[in-house]
């Protein structure tokens, strides 16, 4: 989702490159993620196969869950189902008419993201719904089992987003995810136009706390954008879509898969070059940029002209900002990686940056600092802040049957049950 913006004009520098983009954009309506997927997949730069059987046993130990429903205390409305010891069903057991379909309340590549409300327990949950032919005729298996992957790593962080489920029917996958529902950070960007810098210092300092969890897991995340980053009824981040997350890159190690979202693409993804988590820490400084001033960094209409400037075009960080934010950007938007913030030693040398010095951050883990925009939210259903773009489509009729139809195939070891939670019986 993106919106209008100025746009300017300059000098073109790599007629190769340009034309490279020029022509893998063409006809592509609304499907730049479509083309980075597509590019992901046909260069084979994915190298790393997941072993469906490895994805079958969860790495790292499964998710347990203390049953408040949501990392770090609880996302209003997250419904966690109760704990019921052996009774518990297996994942194959769960199906789509489990849950109450209420709303569409985002959407993104391959399918739709619903409210639902577990009908045994009546916690509520976001579910992904992803087509399984969409998947495969875009041959995305392995961004889908990276993500059930990655969700399932034992991941547990106030910031991110945690999966209780994962399901399927012949024809569709289903994740089932903690609902988060203060709305994308996108979508209060969008109306208040910037944020003043105590609110921006905030939640850059809450998403570089989730990123710097994922690095010390090995995980990348590489997909740092507004539309990602959502904020929960108390007004913390949450960050959800682990489709794009990298596995077992160490800090200090490289990778070389060309994935991500244009406005905030590294250079060294743009080039083809191998990357590092360091990636991640280029992407938060493209959205703290975009917090500060109104726009991404490098934002030009033309997508061809806004990789030419994150490529090329010289970092201009306006007044009206402090000089450490301007530092702490300038070191975030370093283009060669190899300067860049956070190089050596990650996370940690983000924290020690005057931008953040008002930030305690041992409270801001424990979810004790009061966000600066508390959402008002009077309860699960309560979807003001999700664009009526989503919430005024119909719920397909379709997500809640068991399909019977021709089957996009197994995904193998998709279907998943936590240990520590169960449906109530
Ligand atoms: P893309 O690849 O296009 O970024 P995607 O197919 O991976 O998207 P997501 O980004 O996971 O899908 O979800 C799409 C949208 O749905 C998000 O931008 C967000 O608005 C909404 N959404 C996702 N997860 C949740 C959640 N747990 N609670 C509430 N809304 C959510
Ligand atoms: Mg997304």
């Amino acid at each position: 989702m993106t919106v209008p913006r100025g746009s300017t004009t300059r000098h073109v520098k790599t007629r190769g490159l340009v034309s490279f983009f020029s022509a893998l954009l063409k006809g592509k309506k609304g499907g730049f993620s479509h083309f980075v997927h597509k590019l992901v997949s046909n260069q084979q730069l994915c190298h790393r196969r997941l072993d469906s059987q490895r994805i079958l046993t969860p790495e790292g130990g499964e998710r347990e869950r203390d049953g408040s429903g949501a990392p770090g205390g609880g996302a209003p409305g997250g419904g966690a189902l109760r704990l019921h010891g052996s009774a518990r069903p297996g994942a194959s057991q769960l199906k789509p008419s489990d849950f109450d379909y209420l709303k569409v309340v985002g959407k993104g590549s391959f399918g739709k993201v619903l409210l639902a409300r577990h009908r045994g327990s009546g916690g509520y949950f976001a579910v992904k719904v992803l087509q399984k032919q969409v998947i495969l005729r875009r041959k995305e298996q392995r961004h889908v089992m990276v993500e059930r992957s990655v969700l399932l790593k034992g991941l547990r962080h106030p910031f991110l987003v945690g999966l209780h489920f994962s399901f399927q029917t012949p024809n569709t996958l289903y994740f089932v995810l903690d609902y988060v529902n203060g709305g994308e950070l996108f979508y209060h960007l969008q109306r208040e136009g910037s944020f003043p810098e105590p609110r921006a210092a905030f939640y850059a300092a809450e998403m570089a706390s989730a990123l710097g969890y994922l690095h010390s897991l090995n995980i990348v995340y590489r997909d740092v954008k507004p539309e990602n980053i959502l904020l929960d009824g108390e007004g913390h981040v949450m960050l959800t879509d682990f489709g794009l997350c990298k596995e077992g890159v160490a800090i200090g190690g490289t990778m070389k898969t060309f994935c991500g979202t244009p406005e905030y693409l590294a250079p060294e993804v743009l080039r083809g070059l191998s990357y590092s988590p360091t990636v991640d820490w280029w992407g938060l400084g493209s959205v703290l940029f975009e917090m500060l001033y109104g726009l991404p960094p490098f934002y030009s209409h033309s997508k061809v002209e806004m990789f030419e400037k994150i490529l090329y075009a010289p970092l201009e960080l306006r007044g009206g900002v402090s000089p450490a934010a301007r530092s702490l950007l300038g070191g975030l938007l370093e283009r060669d990686c190899s300067k860049r913030l956070g190089r050596n030693e990650d996370f940690a040398e983000l924290q020690g940056h005057r931008f953040f010095a008002s930030i305690n951050w041992d409270d801001l883990l424990a979810r004790k600092v009061t966000p600066p925009f508390i959402p008002n939210v009077a309860g699960p259903c309560d979807v003001r802040y999700i664009d009526p773009v989503f919430t005024l489509q119909p719920v397909p009729a379709s997500v809640g049957l068991s399909d019977r139809g021709q089957g996009g195939g197994t995904f193998p070891g998709f279907s998943y049950m936590p240990p520590a939670e169960c449906a109530a019986a």
